[in-house]
């Protein structure tokens, strides 16, 4: 038999993961060739520290596997498709760290179950990402492995907390990679890095196996070239789980089928308190521009409002560190990872492993949590941001009375330089305002590329939906992206 047309490698690196399939299963190309083709632009942008782990030689003997099930004519949904993982995920025999010194010799005896479903689906690991240690922070730059670079700026941050993940997407040194969303981590980078980022609804994707944060919050989804690529992600992540207790119980659609939808008579909120003041003019001209492109697509726009939204950050800097501190407790130098050297009794090696094992950040979370949680202020902050939660979320299920879906902008600036924030937490926390209320109501998010700054910076456009909305979500980015080219660009030195 001819063998098939090849085409020209050297741009493979560009495609988006429905194109890369076509090829895979036109035989154009094979697992082992684009595995390698990544590998290698991973190895030739190091200076991107977008990774933390890399396995090469597993990656080859999966795409050796995945060539061999392609040629079997037995394909499962991304046999061949090289992935990365952001480190929050555990993997069976390869590293995961989340980001922390106390995790650096850790080696999950199990994979999450996100990381089973890609097993299943026959995806390929070619490396797990960097990220702020335990997913706190907006800059990737809390990570114990040192900060990534965002693409487009390498004196600027990516975001955070998935930075290498978008960075790696943005750089195209993966065709897309997971990430996890607490309060705007996969949204936030995604708008940073010019790329597309989809947190799902709460209960959505299993949590099983991923490195717990606040975990009434944490939410694992996709960071892609495209919405048609977060689909098909999706696809094979979403489903139930019986060792997640928060996973639903409920049907998965096929995201695919509904991306070419018409968008004809969608109505569209635009929470007033998105667009006030703290906006940078530029992003907020990007939005707008946006905006009109989907009343050309059909949309009407309404306005709303969110009334309790300068409510979110205060309620999730209690919420946030008070799960966290319950969580982190686990890491005591017995059961995992670094214990410290020189100790005198089981209490002074507890502390001294803390106190060296885990960073600043970390360990500021881990205070406020305990103070937040203490017996005489329990009532005053927990039980009251519980409350605030609550009203937070009336403020959604009242505005979806409205429309269809939200939108306005996923940060309130485009990347800013590295160091900028480091020594305020709180300007590091305000990156947040327009991503975390949604994770505190549950609900689906995703940001797509919209535009760029003055000075080559990208925007993101937030779409917010209602409770396992991502079909339209998805249906509205992809119908967006057919009309548009921003999510086409490519950092100039990785192009
Ligand atoms: N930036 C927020 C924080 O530091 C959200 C992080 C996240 O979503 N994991 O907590």
């Amino acid at each position: 038999m001819p063998r098939p047309e090849r085409l020209n490698h050297p741009n493979m690196y560009r495609k988006t993961i429905a194109a890369l399939l076509a090829d895979l299963a036109a035989r154009r190309i094979s697992s082992v060739e684009l595995t390698q083709i990544f590998l290698d632009r991973i190895e030739q942008s190091q200076r991107l520290n977008a990774y933390i782990t890399i396995d090469a030689d597993r990656a080859m003997a999966a795409a050796r596997a995945a060539d061999a099930q392609i040629a079997d004519g037995k394909p499962a949904a991304l046999t061949g498709i090289p992935l990365s993982h952001k480190d929050i995920f555990c993997t069976k025999d390869l590293l995961t760290t989340c980001g922390s010194r106390i995790l650096y010799n850790f080696v999950s005896p199990y994979d999450a179950d996100v990381i089973e479903r890609f097993n299943r689906a026959g995806a390929v690991i070619l490396g797990k990402t960097n990220m702020d240690e335990f997913a706190m922070g907006s800059s990737n730059e809390t990570s114990y492995y040192g900060p990534v670079k965002n693409p487009w700026d390498l004196d600027a941050v990516p975001g955070g907390s998935s930075g290498g993940s978008a960075a790696a997407v943005a750089a195209r040194l993966s065709p897309a990679a997971t990430g996890t969303d607490t309060g705007g981590s996969i949204r936030q980078p995604a708008a940073l890095c010019g790329i597309t980022g989809l947190k799902p609804s709460y209960g959505r994707v299993s949590r099983y196996g991923m490195i717990a944060f606040a975990s009434s919050l944490d939410q694992a989804g996709a960071l892609t070239q495209t919405a048609e690529d977060a689909a098909i992600l999706l696809n094979v992540m979403a489903g139930f789980d019986r060792r997640d207790s928060t996973s639903l119980d409920v049907p998965v659609p096929d995201y695919n089928k509904t991306l070419n939808d018409s968008l004809e008579g969608l109505k569209v909120g635009l929470p007033k308190e998105f667009f006030g003041s703290g906006l940078d003019q530029e992003v907020g001209a990007a939005t707008q521009t946006a905006l009109k492109e989907f009343e050309k697509l059909g949309a009407k726009l309404v306005d709303v409002e969110l009334p309790n939204s300068e409510l979110g950050i205060p309620c999730y800097y209690v919420l946030a560190p008070a799960e966290a501190s319950s969580n982190l407790s686990r890491f005591d130098g017995v059961r995992y990872g670094y214990r410290a050297k020189d100790y005198d009794d089981l209490t002074d090696m507890y502390k001294k492993t803390r106190a060296q094992g885990f960073g600043a950040e970390v360990q500021r979370r881990i205070m406020i949590g305990t103070y937040v949680l203490s017996a005489g202020y329990y009532d005053a902050y927990y039980i009251k941001a519980q409350k605030l939660r609550r009203l937070i979320a009336q403020d959604f299920d009242y505005a979806f009375t409205q429309c269809d879906l939200l939108m306005g902008p996923t940060t309130p600036t485009t990347a800013f330089q590295l160091g900028a924030k480091t020594d305020d937490p709180i300007a590091m926390y305000l990156n947040d305002i327009y991503t975390n209320s949604v994770n505190l109501a549950g609900l689906p998010g995703i940001s797509i590329p919209c535009g760029f700054d003055r000075t080559g910076k990208p925007v993101g456009l937030q779409i917010i939906g209602k409770f396992l909305g991502e079909s339209k979500l998805l249906n509205a980015a992809h119908r967006y992206q057919t009309a548009t080219d921003w999510h086409t660009r490519i950092p100039a030195e990785f192009a």
